[in-house]
């Protein structure tokens, strides 16, 4: 994508984007996977990334798309080794983002051992909303994420499940990558990921409407 800034934080424009997988138990459960005992990290290009009122394209190469409701976080301030208790002077803000996945795809590279890039990456695959600034969350740990798919309750929980914190993942992962200002972390998603077809409207909302986003599926 073209240089983009990231709406609702218009001095920062989009780097890295980080991904988190099995950072709830029963959503790791539901895929058959085991609790990580370290954070499973991945990346999704930027090229991915729609934003709202945009619609999501099923790619021809996967049968079975799934979405992923979860707490996106960027980073407003560079940093390395981040302590945990410093972890909030390097935060932006929060949004909402889906981490659209071809669940077919994915399983047979995990079949394989192999990286989870095509998966994951495809472009339309990273739906992110408007994001707030982090004075407007007190606590990212008591944050309800919530997703429809046509008016029907898809995923409703509560960042509270994760089990590995905002501030565990920005340390993480600040002891392997240099964060920048722009870098978007995904934190996982809770349970209830499911199908999206052609057709569909996906509407997701954090913390009860502080920001919200809505696609549609073609
Ligand atoms: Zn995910």
């Amino acid at each position: 994508m073209k240089k983009q800034s990231i709406p609702g934080l218009s001095h920062l424009q989009f780097r890295n984007i980080f991904c988190i997988g099995r950072n709830y138990v029963e959503h790791a459960q539901e895929l058959q996977n085991e609790v990580p005992a370290q954070p499973l990290v991945f990346l999704k290009p930027t090229s991915s990334i729609i934003f709202d009122g945009d619609a999501i394209h099923i790619p021809p190469q996967s049968k079975n798309v799934h979405h992923e409701v979860e707490l996106a976080v960027a980073i407003d301030k560079a940093g390395k080794n981040i302590p945990k208790e410093k972890v909030l002077e390097h935060i932006g803000g929060y949004g909402i983002g889906i981490d659209v996945t071809a669940r077919d795809i994915q399983q047979k590279a995990k079949d394989k051992g192999h990286p989870w890039s095509v998966a994951k990456g495809f472009d339309t695959f990273a739906p992110l909303s408007t994001f707030v600034k982090k004075n407007q969350i007190a606590n990212p740990q008591n944050i309800d994420l919530h997703l429809t798919v046509n008016g029907e309750t898809r995923q409703s929980d509560n960042t509270k499940l994760m089990i590995f914190s905002v501030a565990d993942l920005i340390h993480y992962l600040s002891t392997i990558f240099t964060l920048q200002p722009g870098d978007i972390i995904l934190t996982g998603t809770p349970k209830g990921v499911s199908p999206i077809v052609s057709g569909d409207t996906i509407e997701a909302s954090l913390d009860s409407g502080l920001t919200t986003l809505s696609v549609t599926v073609e």
